[in-house]
């Protein structure tokens, strides 16, 4: 895969690619958030690895611009340990996965592989199963002229059940997507958004889409 790394040490940067370079991957290194947006409009890549902290622009910033140049190549940010509101931030800002640092480098490989087998965004920003569509613009759900509006949250949990469309997935599945490594949050924090998302499709008549299996989690269906 084509892999764009965003992470201003030298050393670490050096580091990444070299692990990654080893895996086949070819590497484009950016070390400050203007030379990534102006790389990753040059693209394409397959996956970036955005840092967080960066010298000009912050790797939020970034991943804004990115999204608001319809770029939607998937994006692992690169958190502090435990900063919560980082990865809130991020995941709201339309990163598709996190990894906290520091992390291993077994991980930060599975990561990107596991980005780099999902269908991106498409340009426009819209993610679909059937004729229910996430608009990532407006961070709405919508079917046709009928739209309803959803909580970071419940959009995030949207975004990870349309990628897994027609699969089933587990509690654990989804917090580990939408949830990912927050301390102090229970496999019931799933159930309860399910039911939130559940009362928000149900606005657009769609709450059947969203079918509960028993005793091992959910599967979002692209049509009735
Ligand atoms: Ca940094």
């Amino acid at each position: 895969m084509q892999v764009l790394v965003v992470e201003d040490e030298p050393k670490m940067a050096a580091l990444i690619k070299r692990v990654l370079v080893a895996e086949r991957h070819v590497v484009d290194i950016a070390q400050d958030g203007v030379t990534a947006v102006a790389l990753a409009e040059g693209g394409p890549h397959d996956v970036i690895v955005l840092d967080r902290m960066l010298p000009d622009i912050d790797g939020i910033t970034v991943l804004r611009l990115l999204r608001a140049k319809g770029i939607a190549t998937p994006v692992l940010l690169l958190t502090a340990l435990g900063s919560v509101d980082d990865r809130v931030a991020g995941l709201d800002a339309g990163a598709d996965d996190y990894l906290a640092k520091p992390f291993a480098f077994s991980e930060l490989l599975a990561r990107i592989r596991a980005l780099g087998r999902r269908p991106a965004t498409p340009a426009d920003g819209r993610l679909a199963a059937g004729d229910l569509v996430l608009d990532e613009l407006r961070h709405v759900a919508q079917v046709g002229e009928q739209s309803v509006d959803l909580s970071a949250r419940e959009f995030a949990l949207l975004g990870f059940l349309i990628r897994h469309v027609g699969q089933v997935v587990t509690r654990q599945q989804i917090l580990d997507g939408v949830w990912g490594a927050e301390p102090d949050v229970y496999s019931n924090v799933v159930d309860l958004y399910i039911s939130y998302l559940r009362r928000k499709l149900g606005m657009l008549d769609r709450a059947g889409r969203l079918r509960t299996v028993r005793g091992v989690g959910y599967s979002l269906r692209a049509g009735d």
